[in-house]
């Protein structure tokens, strides 16, 4: 059998499927914690087929921030960048799905909320670009350093979910 349907055979072994598991860093920042955004920023990545392997809730170090935000240690704004990151609890997921990298930076929005489309979390939840509400890493190289640095491995979960096979291509 071809198409769609042999795709929800059962039979299906998992060792035929390719391997996608691509996954990425969303983290719920501390004006979407205090605002009582993580539920309804879950469920958009619940929704679009994502998985999800990992979550905590912390408070994020100056260091760890320090090394999150590397490359903007010479912005002008990245001493308001840390005490931001810094002044609440951040909620901390890695996402796992086909192209999980790419549709996430798509979901979130572009950095600035004024460029951020409705139906995008940033165009939805966010007006300043100081307060944007969430993070996602924005290449799968940024999201392997990303994951390493937020998490352990122990801390990630593999499982299988029943609709894989209706979620790929
Ligand atoms: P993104 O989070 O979209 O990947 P960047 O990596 O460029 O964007 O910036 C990291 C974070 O730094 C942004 O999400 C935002 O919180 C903050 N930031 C970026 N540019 C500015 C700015 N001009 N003023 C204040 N904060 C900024």
């Amino acid at each position: 059998r071809t198409g769609f349907p042999a795709l929800l055979d059962g039979r299906r072994s998992e060792s035929t499927l390719p391997d996608v598991a691509e996954r990425t860093l969303v983290a719920v920042k501390p004006d979407g914690v205090q605002r009582r955004l993580v539920g309804q920023i879950i469920q958009r990545f619940e929704q679009r087929g994502f998985k999800l392997v990992g979550m905590k809730m912390l408070q994020a170090s100056e260091d760890l921030l320090s090394q999150h935000y590397s490359e903007l240690r010479t912005k002008a704004f990245y001493p308001s960048l840390l005490q931001y990151m810094t002044s609440g609890p951040v909620v901390v997921m890695v996402w796992e799905g086909h192209n999980v990298v790419q549709t996430s930076r798509t979901m979130v929005g572009p950095t600035n909320p004024v460029e951020a489309r409705a139906g995008t979390v940033r165009g939805d939840f966010s007006t300043h670009v100081s307060r944007n509400v969430v993070h996602a890493s924005d290449s799968p190289e940024g999201a392997r350093r990303e994951i390493q640095l937020w998490f352990q491995g122990q801390e990630l979960v593999q499982w299988d979910c029943c609709d894989q096979h209706c979620l790929r291509g």
